[in-house]
């Protein structure tokens, strides 16, 4: 449905260090769980407009330039949010001075400053993936292949739907919906917010991630779609992109790691970049208010009490 919108790369505009503002010197973890997600989701998409990098002797592909990038984005917001007339209070600028230093995923970085855990964080986002989704999914793969013996696989899929009201996200119940209909041993929900380049709307992507039994056969689970919209109103026909990834072979922790986070790169990879541009400053703003104590990942499981994470 909606396409990465461009990101305008104007080194020119790229903010120098202000009074709050900490001059990180980013070293990448490359071997790292943590620095592969943030190189896969965040990094990698940035590629518009080097030209100018190159103009000025850096390498297109050098991801500590483009981590800098997206941090001087999302600070050039966050800048416009505290100087607005509503937002000039004490505890406002204390706030906004631990959002602006939040250190990057997946880099050493010195000097090494908090982290913020803020809705709209870019490097915060990627660790509450890895902790509330990479690494539950993990664990449930291990737990069924060693303790059960059972071969596993992963089913996933992605749909579109309107962030309209911050009390009643739609994610898909545990009881029912896709974690039941799939079988599902453990089931991750991830509500990714964008902007949409066609009408200006706040819509979240909502992917969701399952480790199912091997011998799941999804052409036929699918059709039990119609009997799942009759009984909870959710619009399954928006599913797209659902494949399959078989890990019966993969012993390995490492093959396991690996097969994640390129799934979790593919999926997650949408355009919360949008948030971050200019024209899109007001959903900006709404998002962190209206979504401050929510929950955008839900985790549902057969072998683990059912618990949420932010
Ligand atoms: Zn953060």
């Amino acid at each position: 449905m909606a396409s990465r919108p461009e990101i305008p790369l104007d080194i020119s505009k790229w903010r120098k260090p202000g009074s709050c503002e900490v001059a990180h010197k980013l070293f990448a973890l490359k071997n790292s769980d943590l620095f592969k997600l943030t190189k896969g989701i965040w990094l990698d998409p940035v590629s518009r407009g080097f030209e100018e990098v190159g103009k000025i002797g850096l390498s297109k592909e050098d991801l500590t330039v483009k981590a800098k990038f997206l941090q001087s984005i999302y600070r050039k917001q966050l800048k416009v949010l505290v100087a607005s007339a509503e937002n000039k209070d004490k505890v406002t600028r204390l706030r906004h001075a631990y959002e602006v230093n939040c250190r990057p995923s997946g880099f050493k970085v010195i000097p090494e400053t908090m982290t913020c855990k803020s809705s709209t964080c870019p490097w915060c986002f990627i660790r509450r993936l890895y902790k509330f989704v990479f690494l539950p999914l993990k664990d449930s793969i291990i737990q069924i292949q060693n303790l059960n013996k059972a071969r596993v696989k992963l089913v996933y899929w992605r749909r579109y739907c309107a962030a309209e009201n911050p009390d009643n996200i739609p994610f898909f119940l545990g009881h029912r919906g896709p974690h039941v209909w799939f079988n599902s041993y453990t089931t991750a929900q991830v509500m990714v917010p964008f902007v949409s380049p066609y009408d200006d709307q706040l819509l979240f992507t909502h992917v969701g991630i399952h480790v199912v039994p091997a011998d799941l056969v999804v052409d036929d689970t699918i059709k039990q779609k119609h009997t799942i919209k009759a009984s909870n109103n959710f619009q399954i026909s928006e599913y797209r992109n659902l494949k399959l990834l078989d890990s019966a072979r993969q012993k390995s922790s490492e093959a396991i790691n690996k097969a994640l986070v390129q799934i979790m790169c593919q999926l997650f990879s949408s355009p919360f970049y949008s948030l971050f541009l200019p024209k899109n400053f007001e959903h900006f703003k709404a998002f962190r208010l209206d979504y401050k104590g929510n929950r955008l990942i839900r985790l549902s499981s057969t072998l683990k009490k059912e618990k949420n994470g932010r």
